[in-house]
């Protein structure tokens, strides 16, 4: 018999992920706190369970793939919780951006449980999501990865076994760290471009051919922000929430990120400005917008299609 799936948060991320797995011919248990999100997957053949303990009852392997480490905490250990109600054998794979301390004591619940947890969270958007072209940074051991597998191959096209539970989310914060921070230098020095009058096209030119490039300002700025496009995507909120957890990890482990603490106060002053729902690229528009310079635009034939990971 196949494995039954259950899989918790249906958002930008969460329901293309989904939909690829039903896709793929997975059978699919499904719940979200909002109903619309559950709507679309239902209408294309998922059973809508009343809440994260039915979803843990109706599963053999439970996704989650939500906001931030409160709700994954609420989703998985609370008292109507996955793990109340989901049988010994079973996995729970966690997708989501948390604190990696949350990951290390959903690992240790679930192990009491005698059911395995894997850390799988996600590289690149949620275009790619869509297209099933999503990467995945995977903390597991052999047997729970080997079960797990499937369900990755139907969402993405790039999976990278980290290590042992814990190693995925550990990995996903040092790969957020360099491209969210690299949004923060990308703004000022575009605004920077901008207020000394320079051609936009000129200099995207001039850096895209030394060791000034990188892949934000190279791939996905041209077909977002640069394009005036900042529909998320990811969100300012989400690269703020990243920020934190990076810098509370990095105080953790004893590691000064005096980089991470700049990008942070950039990024919460970008949320105190209303752009906390605008994709990160837009922190060039924040920045250009406070110092009163016109916005960073590339004329309509250029650019490139392709967004690229976060
Ligand atoms: P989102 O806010 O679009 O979706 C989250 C979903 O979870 C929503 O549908 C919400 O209703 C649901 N939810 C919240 N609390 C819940 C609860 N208690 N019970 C059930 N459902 C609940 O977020 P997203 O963009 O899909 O991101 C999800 C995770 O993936 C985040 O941790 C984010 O950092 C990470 N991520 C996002 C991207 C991206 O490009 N958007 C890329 C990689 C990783």
């Amino acid at each position: 018999m196949s494995a039954r799936i259950g899989f918790i948060g249906l958002g930008n991320m969460g329901r293309p992920m989904a939909a690829n797995l039903q896709r793929k011919g997975f059978t699919l248990a499904v719940f979200d706190v909002n109903p619309a999100a559950v709507a679309e997957l239902r209408q294309r053949g998922a059973t809508a369970a009343a809440g994260s303990g039915s979803v843990g009852a109706a599963s053999d392997i439970v996704v989650t793939m939500l906001p931030d480490s409160a709700s994954v905490e609420a989703v998985v250990l609370g008292p109507d919780g996955v793990l109340a109600r989901l049988k010994a054998g079973s996995v729970v794979m966690d997708m989501s951006t948390v604190d990696p301390l949350l990951t290390d004591r959903l690992a240790a619940a679930a192990a009491a449980k005698r059911c395995a947890f894997v850390d799988a969270p996600v590289g690149r958007l949620a275009s790619h999501a869509a297209r099933g072209e999503s990467l995945f940074m995977v903390g597991a051991s052999d047997e729970a990865f080997a079960r797990v597998t499937p369900l990755l191959e139907a969402m993405g096209t790039t999976i990278h076994h980290c290590g042992p539970p814990g190693t995925g989310i550990r990995t996903k914060l040092v790969n957020n760290y360099l491209a969210i921070v690299s949004c923060g230098f990308n703004a000022e020095a575009l605004a920077l471009s901008q207020q000394f009058g320079l051609s936009l096209e000129k200099t995207l030119e001039v850096v895209h051919g030394t060791t000034a490039t990188n892949g934000q300002l190279k791939i996905a700025w041209a077909s977002k922000v640069l394009k005036g496009d900042t529909d998320p995507g990811f969100t300012i909120d989400l690269a703020h929430k990243d920020l934190n957890l990076i810098v509370g990890a990095a105080a953790a482990a004893g590691v000064p990120v005096p980089i991470a603490d700049a990008a942070r106060a950039s990024f919460s002053a970008a949320r105190a400005d209303g752009f906390g729902g605008r994709d990160f690229s837009a922190m060039v528009d924040v920045l250009c917008d406070r110092a009163r310079i016109t916005r960073p635009r590339l004329a309509p034939d250029m650019g490139q299609p392709q967004p690229e990971s976060d």
